[in-house]
């Protein structure tokens, strides 16, 4: 595994593979790495012949800058995983590679009404940073495969919306939300997790998969007022959203047609940790 600090030194090594015709994929990761992240890794290895996972917590990302400082760091162990994985290159930028410019940007990414919805009206901007820092992830490694996982669904579609505005050659392979074995999605944020609220936190998937299965038999509103008790009784403190949406576009639907795809996504804070997921209703 090699391991590269700058951009320079990453974009010669990869020119060098790419002229070998290899294959390049790419896993942009914070840190604190699981198995979830680990599963991206593995599909990329699978497609491609050379894979690149980075390791960059981005600070222009975090709306709460409690929650940036807050960011588990686990480096040591993340490296070892990595390796363990068979990770080929590991991207370690520094904030000022990333950002030589200063982290305060006039650029502004138009990706519509996603901006504005769900993740982005309880995390204002939070989008725009992800747009930045990807944008120039994806100039630097300019990878054939990019793997993100589903777990960040409206993320995936504001990824797709920047690599069709920005004509970039790479394609999204978007993997599975991988849970641990009682259905929690897998999260860096689960380390924060004090043991009481790691066992309630698993309320927020009951109540995504309660409202994925009694879809055909009740009104969604009530559905969705249930679910939101699920989360709640279980000791969340607050629910920013639960939602059902055209799987497609994320637009928020009055009920099932039993035909459109849905997605059924919800965010919530157990003892101060703010957790996302989704359950997707094919
Ligand atoms: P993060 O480090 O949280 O920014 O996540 C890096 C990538 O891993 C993103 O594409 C996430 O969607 C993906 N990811 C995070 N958790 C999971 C999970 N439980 N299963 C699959 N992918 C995940």
């Amino acid at each position: 595994m090699i391991l590269f600090k700058e951009a320079k030194d990453l974009k010669k090594h990869l020119e060098k593979c790419k002229a070998q015709g290899q294959s390049v994929g790419f896993v942009p990761t914070m840190g604190a790495l699981h198995q979830g992240h680990l599963a991206l890794v593995q599909q990329s290895r699978m497609e491609c012949g050379v894979t690149v996972c980075s390791i960059f917590v981005n600070p222009t990302q975090f709306n709460d800058p409690g929650d940036f400082e807050k960011y588990p760091v686990t480096i040591e162990n993340d490296l070892f995983l990595l390796e363990k994985q068979g990770t080929d290159i590991v991207f370690l930028p520094s904030v000022a590679e990333m950002y030589p410019e200063g982290l305060h940007s006039t650029i502004h990414y138009d990706i519509g009404y996603l901006e504005n919805i769900l993740e982005g009206y309880y995390r204002p901007g939070h989008f725009q940073g992800v747009c930045r820092v990807l944008h120039k992830f994806l100039n630097m490694v300019n990878p054939h495969i990019m793997f993100m996982g589903r777990k960040d669904y409206q993320q995936c579609m504001v990824v797709k919306k920047l690599i069709e505005l920005y004509n970039i050659p790479t394609l999204l392979s978007i993997v599975d939300t991988l849970r641990e074995p009682d259905g929690l999605a897998m999260s860096s944020r689960n380390m924060r997790l004090q043991t009481d609220d790691r066992q309630k936190a698993l309320a927020i998937y009951k109540a995504l998969s309660y409202i994925k299965d009694n879809i055909t038999n009740s009104p969604l509103p009530q559905l969705l007022q249930e679910a939101g008790s699920i989360i709640l009784q279980a000791g969340f403190e607050k629910i920013d959203y639960i939602q059902v949406c055209n799987a497609d576009t994320l637009q928020p639907v009055a009920a099932s047609d039993g035909i459109t795809p849905l997605v059924a996504l919800a965010a919530a804070f157990i003892g101060g940790v703010r957790l996302i997921d989704n359950v997707l209703i094919d």
